[in-house]
């Protein structure tokens, strides 16, 4: 077992890459903290972990509130004792041509997808020196790496969650912090499988994949895992693609 021992709080396992990597850490041994705004879906994640023999915890929280970061850790440290891994997944995406967002929109996609990341990681990175180190694993986007038609704030905050990484890997690596991001492509979830698997664009999106088929949620997970564990103990501040070669293009 890869975590054997870890206490992972995982944001927004509710759904999509948030559950798979959720179900995948329990699998690999760890205890998980599932946490999302919706407590029902991220209950229901949580029993199917515990069906399977698995430890897990559901907590409802809004990653854009420092009252719900507080109340999650301080259930984390009372429950657990520790935190080893940190997995700020939640996010949203807003598909609005650049001329038409709203200061409204552009805030809102700020909160949560990078207010969301840096509270997180403040409140992460003290109980991580308590325990000599930690690994934090930011979920990112290839707009980040390469610009999104359509989706300007988006683009944009995920850009900040990659020098975020980057910022955070340096400043504590000392510490023994490793702080890494993750740049999914096109991935089938919840959140996207509208656009991607509508037949009017699927063979759009294909297009861009180098491999024959568009990404699924539990490919991301594998790629979370290996960086949130000692495997990748000499890996900090990296930027992984998991895009199928869309940006290789
Ligand atoms: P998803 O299926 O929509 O899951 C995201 C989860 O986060 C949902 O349960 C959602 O709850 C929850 N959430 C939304 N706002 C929240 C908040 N303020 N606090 C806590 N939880 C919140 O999305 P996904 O496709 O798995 O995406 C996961 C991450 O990957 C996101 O950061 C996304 O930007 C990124 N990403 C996705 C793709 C893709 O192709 N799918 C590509 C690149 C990057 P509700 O459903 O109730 O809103």
């Amino acid at each position: 077992m890869r975590l054997k021992g870890k206490v992972a709080v995982i944001t927004g396992a509710g759904s999509g890459m948030g559950e798979a990597t959720a179900k995948l850490f329990a699998k690999e041994g760890a205890t998980v903290v599932a946490t999302d705004i919706n407590l029902e879906a991220v209950t229901s994640v949580v029993e199917a972990i515990r069906a399977q023999d698995g430890e897990a915890l559901s907590i409802q929280h809004d990653v854009t509130s420092r009252t719900d970061w507080e109340k999650v850790y301080a259930e984390v440290q009372a429950t657990c004792g520790k935190l080893d891994i940190l997995v700020n997944n939640a996010g949203i995406a807003l598909a609005k041509p650049f001329l038409q967002q709203t200061e409204d929109d552009w805030a809102r996609t700020y909160r949560i997808n990078i207010d969301g990341v840096m509270l997180g990681t403040q409140y992460a990175i003290p109980l991580m020196e308590k325990n000599s180190g930690g690994s934090i694993v930011n979920i990112s986007s290839i707009s980040a790496l390469t610009g999104m038609a359509g989706a300007g704030a988006y683009t944009a905050s995920k850009g900040a969650v990659r020098s975020l990484t980057k910022a955070a890997a340096v400043d504590y690596g000392k510490q023994n912090i490793r702080v890494n991001s993750v740049h999914p492509g096109y991935i089938v979830t919840p959140m996207s499988a509208p656009h991607m698997e509508h037949p009017d664009y699927k063979q759009h999106f294909l297009n861009q994949v180098a491999l024959p088929n568009l990404g699924t949620a539990h490919e991301v997970a594998a790629a979370v895992l290996f960086l949130a564990s000692d495997e990748a103990n000499h890996i900090t501040g990296i930027e992984l693609p998991v895009d199928g070669g869309v940006t290789a293009k």
